[in-house]
């Protein structure tokens, strides 16, 4: 038997997310590897699974959990063997596979990365896929500012979201590499907890995310957005002349309130980042560059721990804003 979270929706009791005990007969016969999950994490949409307030899990009974790492107890994949340790984002898992807030997992072994040498099951989940795509969107930032030939200090980047998990990380993967971040937050009372990662300079995000103009003062070299609406629309509006935007996330709002103003005069890039199923090749990339990249004081510093039983509560708050980085949930404890 195992602890695991578990959503259910039936015609008297509505949606419902508990913590329950299952048999390991009971994990999907779908998967080829089964892994012992040792740590998961709670995200945005995990916040969602757990609540039902948006529709991402789309088969019942399922265990929520975008994100888990562990270690492999059984496999009929060839890439993985007993003892092997793992870490899985996405591709569906959590939404419509059995996810990783348990304590055991079976997935496809076409969906694990392995866990890089000098991470932990813990420093992986820390990161979880909020970590994972932040990084997915500063890769694709570099890329644009090497083929621009534009150098780390030459000019600002905006992070919004900045109190957030993805937001947290792209502050301390950009700061790290010697750019001047600045942190768009509604929580301007974190200020000091968004400099000690690495912020040059922390807004209030409102300035932000109320409707404006087309085209605004050129400002950032580049941008992680992680709100989306007018956010996003205003951060385009902004961008430097031949700079780039990089948008991974809807905590405002999934419409775009835009102008192509800023893309036909000022040759502005918007670049869209999908996490859940990017190829292998680039999660492993992503992966390898956060474990190389990334300080892990600051990841620390961003991080609280939580146990399964806990996670039941932490679906409503991150949805509300009031979780500050990143959860990362001990299945064991
Ligand atoms: P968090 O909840 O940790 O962070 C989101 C942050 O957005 C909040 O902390 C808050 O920051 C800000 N925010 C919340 N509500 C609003 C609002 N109404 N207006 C403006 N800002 C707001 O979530 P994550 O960092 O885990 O994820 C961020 C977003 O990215 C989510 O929408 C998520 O679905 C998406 N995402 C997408 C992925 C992909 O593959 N494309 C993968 C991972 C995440 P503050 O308090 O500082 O203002």
């Amino acid at each position: 038997m195992f602890k695991a979270l578990l959503v259910n929706k039936t015609d008297d009791a509505g949606y419902t997310c508990s913590l329950t005990e299952l048999d390991e007969s009971q994990l999907p016969a779908s998967g080829d590897v089964t892994v012992r999950v040792e740590w998961s994490t709670i995200n945005y949409k995990d916040g969602l699974a757990i609540t039902g307030q948006a529709p991402v899990v789309r088969s019942f009974p399922l265990v929520p959990g975008i994100d888990f790492a562990g270690t492999v107890t059984a496999s009929d994949h060839p890439n993985w063997k007993a003892g092997d340790q793992v870490l899985l984002n996405g591709f569906g898992v959590g939404e419509s596979h059995w996810g990783g807030l348990a304590q055991m997992a079976r997935v496809k072994g076409d969906w694990l990365v392995a866990l890089p040498h000098v991470l932990s099951a813990r420093d992986a989940m820390a990161l979880g896929t909020a970590g994972y795509t932040a990084m997915l969107c500063v890769q694709a930032l570099q890329r644009h500012w090497e083929a621009a030939g534009v150098k780390p200090g030459s000019g600002e980047v905006l992070v919004t979201g900045a109190g957030g998990g993805v937001g947290g990380v792209a502050i301390a993967l950009l700061a790290g590499m010697g750019h001047a971040v600045v942190a768009s937050t509604g929580r301007l009372e974190e200020g000091v907890y968004l400099k000690a990662l690495g912020a040059a300079e922390v807004i209030e995000r409102s300035g932000l995310s109320a409707p404006g103009k087309p085209m605004q003062k050129e400002r950032w070299i580049g941008v992680v957005d992680s709100v989306g609406s007018h956010t996003l629309a205003n951060a385009c509006a902004s961008t430097r002349y031949g700079g780039a935007v990089a948008a991974c996330g809807l905590a405002q709002g999934m419409d775009f309130p835009a102008s192509v103003a800023p893309f036909i005069l000022r040759g502005v890039t918007l670049y869209g980042i999908d996490s859940v199923m990017a190829p292998l090749a680039k999660r492993e990339a992503a992966w390898q560059q956060l474990a190389r990249d990334l300080d892990r004081s600051k990841l620390e510093s961003i991080t609280k721990e939580i146990g399964l039983a806990e996670a039941l509560q932490a679906g409503p708050a991150i949805l509300a804003g009031q979780v500050r980085g990143r959860l990362v949930v001990n299945v064991n404890a």
